[in-house]
Parts: C-alpha cells; structure tokens; sequence
C-alpha cells in the first residue's frame, strides 16, 4: 500500500499544527492505534509517528472515524488532545509550576491587601490626601478582584 504524503493537505490541515489520527497495526489480529499525523518540513511529507501507547504502526492515517480498539492509545488520548490543541503550554500540566504561579498570587493579593488597608489608613488619617489615596485603595481593590477570579480559575485547573 502506498502512502500518500499530501493527504493532509488534501483533508485541508494545517502544516503548523499536530492532529491524532487512527493507524493500523501491524499484527494480523490487526489493533487499531492513535498516532501523531504531522507535515514534516524536512520529509515534504505528512506522516504519522508511532501509536501514542508506543507500539510502532505503518506510515499512514487511516480514515477519520475509524475505531480506535487499543485500549493504552484509548486511555492517553485525553491528554494527547490537549497537548495538540492550539495555544496548548506545557506548564499548563505542570502541577508544580501552578502551586507556584498560585503562591505567588496569593502573595500577591496580601501585599496589595496590606497597601490597601494602609492607604485607607493613610486618608482616614490625612483629610488633605483623602481623595488621591481613596481612589489608589479602590483602584488597587478592583485589582485585586480580578486577581481572586484568577485565582479560582487556577484552583479549577489543579482538581482537574
Ligand atoms: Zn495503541
């Protein structure tokens, strides 16, 4: 069977992106997999890798909609989607990288928490700087709001 090397442009893929595809097996008892269908710049080719559970296929996708029956390329497709889907960053699965991100953020939202409290200190305390302190503590509050909605978003992410 020949393969054809411009059957993704055919199908009207982008060469900039990966897509998982079905692929056969090489085994008579024929499983079929996922692999990686990617335009390889240096090949002038689209072609597959191996399955994603690691099993080496022959070149070629097989049609869109084919049953993937592998159960190993069924449980890692999940997370293979992600990883293709664009604007996909791999700290984005970095549980240690978020802790982080998160830790920051909530030192964060103290530090500003503490300024604003003193600012209001500041323009209880000062009529004259009343208005120029007051309208800093309210920016800095709704700042802060959007901070926290972040902070809920990444907490979303973490349990996932
Ligand atoms: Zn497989």
């Amino acid at each position: 069977m020949s393969v054809d090397v411009r059957q993704g442009d055919k199908e009207g893929l982008d060469r900039e992106r990966r897509y998982l595809r079905p692929v056969a097996d090489y085994d008579w008892a024929a499983e079929t997999h996922l692999a990686v269908y990617r335009w390889l710049p240096m090949f002038e080719a689209w072609a597959t890798g191996p399955g994603i559970c690691g099993k080496s296929t022959p070149q070629g996708p097989l049609p869109e909609g084919v049953t993937v029956t592998c159960y190993r390329c069924v449980d890692r497709r999940p997370k293979y989607e992600r990883y293709l889907a664009p604007g996909y960053e791999p700290a984005d699965d970095d549980p240690e990288l978020l802790r982080q991100r998160a830790e920051t953020a909530d030192r964060q939202v103290l530090q500003a928490q503490a300024l604003v409290a003193k600012w209001r200190q500041v323009a209880a305390e000062r009529p004259g700087a009343t208005v120029l302190v007051g309208v800093a503590a309210d920016v800095l509050h709704a700042t802060l709001g959007g901070l926290n909605d972040l902070l809920a978003e990444m907490g979303e992410r973490n349990s996932r």
